[in-house]
């Protein structure tokens, strides 16, 4: 009788577990495939296989609060595992990452997505689940358990030879089931490594460089999270016009990544594949060209480990954090004060590196502007995204006009660091990396104001660049030419001229 009611209890968890899962699978379901009998058949026989290696190996305990801290933490690694499908798709290194190098609020955020309640409720009910089997007797391995797992992992076999089949023959190993509790922490373990293998000492490696004798202030604006499509329909508002008319518009460049962590150091840093050489950055080849470095940013410096970003903005001669947090960032007008203050102490041959918070979430928390505005008062997140990026418009203005204050010329870029990705649920877009990757994770807004260039319409150009050869496009831009750089990579050089790939965290994907 006992047994009868324990395997009816297991059944009802598998499918329980399931449920979530296909719940999960099913919320980035846009472009890809429907759910369909095989994806379904899939996710049970998942669940069944890592539910009853979980039950098996409470087996082996007899003390009943052992067994109970091992259902609280598979409950809770697998309600993480939910988190991470539901908000990005899966769990990706990148995103291990960036909770890595984030602070401990910071990484909150990362990690518990709008569906909390979606995850508080699997988390308890899982673990209620959990504990009321954990009085497991080990006829029911035996006679249960072991068949279940038996029995599914031969299922699964049989499907992966099929798709074999069906796919034309590409190999598939014979089980292709990898724990989800396992890849997770394998996940995790890999990451560590690879932030290990980064901790490499800055070095400027420059060579034979050659440098104008121009007087030029540069602003270099590191955006955060700007969809090119949101971006264009706010640039194109007659509202605006004033302001676009000196603007070089670029409408088709995408992003090195879709993470700042992984994207940013490639915006800074000479990289090629795999390999990105930060010995080669930036804020190093300016110093060369005889130009005051600045860093000043809303971002956080740094959580647990150094970022590689924090770590090439202390190449800058004067370096200023403003926030140690995204929930408690200020407004990115606080960058604004910073470059006026640096003007008054210096009016020429400066170059100013400007890291904005940007329209990074909560998009209501990023609209200064207008705060009366219904849109920041209702914490309508799709308005407030769209404020966001208007608020954007004005920061790009109101930086040309300080610099306008000095007889010395100027020249700004804009750049978003990646995009984002449209998403179904509450703030609607998301960072798109995994199953939630999508070309408007990686297509950015990209913006020349020079203040010799007088326009009187905003111009556009609309050939494909990858952003990752901004160092190129950069040294160009400051007249300076090294033997470390390729003028034909610089983007008025350049029209197809580059591979197309993208990095999905530290993943290598191609992108037409
Ligand atoms: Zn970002």
């Amino acid at each position: 009788m006992n047994n009868i009611k324990y395997l009816l209890l297991s059944l009802f968890i598998v499918l329980f577990t399931s449920a979530f899962f296909l719940y999960a699978n099913q919320s980035f379901l846009f472009g890809r495939d429907s759910v369909n009998f095989s994806s379904v058949l899939g996710v049970f026989i998942r669940s069944s296989i890592e539910l009853s290696l979980m039950f098996i190996l409470l087996s082996f305990f007899r003390n009943r609060w052992i067994r109970a801290g091992i259902s609280i933490l598979f409950a809770l690694i697998l309600t993480l595992v939910l988190s991470f499908e539901l908000k990005y798709g899966g769990l990706s290194h990148g995103i291990v990452a960036s909770v890595i190098d984030s602070t401990v609020k910071e990484s909150y955020e990362y990690v518990f997505s709008v569906n909390l309640g979606v995850e508080v409720l699997f988390f308890i009910l899982l673990f209620i689940l959990m504990l009321s089997i954990s009085s497991i007797k080990s006829n029911c391995v035996y006679f249960f358990y072991i068949p279940l797992l038996i029995s599914s992992l031969l299922v699964l076999s049989f499907y992966h030879s099929k798709k074999e089949r069906d796919d034309g023959g590409e190999k598939e190993p014979l089980f292709a089931y990898s724990s989800n509790i396992l890849s997770f922490a394998n996940t995790i373990k890999e990451t560590f490594e690879f932030i290990e293998s980064e901790k490499v000492p800055i070095v400027n490696k420059w060579s034979a460089v050659k440098v104008s004798d121009e007087n030029v202030n540069y602003v270099v604006i590191i955006g955060e999270s700007v969809q090119q499509k949101m971006f264009k329909d706010e640039v194109v508002s007659p509202a605006f016009s004033e302001i676009t008319q000196h603007w070089l518009s670029y409408t088709n460049v995408i992003s090195p990544s879709n993470l700042t962590r992984f994207s940013v150091p490639r915006i800074l840093s000479v990289n090629n594949n795999d390999n990105v050489n930060k010995s080669l950055n930036i804020i190093d080849l300016a110093g060369m060209a005889n130009l005051t470095t600045h860093w000043f940013s809303n971002q956080s410096q740094t959580g647990v480990h150094d970022s590689p970003i924090a770590q090439l903005s202390r190449k800058a001669d004067h370096v200023i954090y403003h926030s140690f947090d995204f929930s408690f960032a200020g407004y990115d007008s606080i960058l604004l004060d910073d470059l006026k203050f640096a003007l008054t102490k210096n009016s020429g041959n400066n170059m100013f590196f400007l890291h904005m918070m940007g329209s990074h979430p909560d998009f209501c928390n990023r609209v200064e502007y207008d705060e009366a505005h219904p849109n920041y008062i209702n914490r309508n997140q799709k308005l407030c995204y769209k404020d966001s990026v208007r608020s954007l418009i004005y920061f790009i203005d109101a930086i040309s006009n300080i610099l306008s204050h000095y007889d010395t010329p100027y020249k700004i870029v804009y750049l978003s660091d990646h995009g984002l990705t449209d998403i179904n649920d509450s703030p609607y877009k998301t960072h798109g990396t995994k199953n939630k990757f999508s070309r408007d994770a990686v297509h950015v807004p990209f913006v020349f104001v020079d203040s010799s260039i007088e326009r009187g319409n905003i111009e556009y150009d609309d050939r494909l660049y990858f952003l990752r050869d901004f160092p190129h496009t950069f040294a160009s831009w400051i007249g300076v030419t090294s033997a470390n750089t390729m003028p034909s990579l610089s983007i008025e050089k350049c029209d197809s001229c580059q591979v197309p790939y993208v990095y999905d965290g530290i993943t290598k994907r191609q992108l037409n």
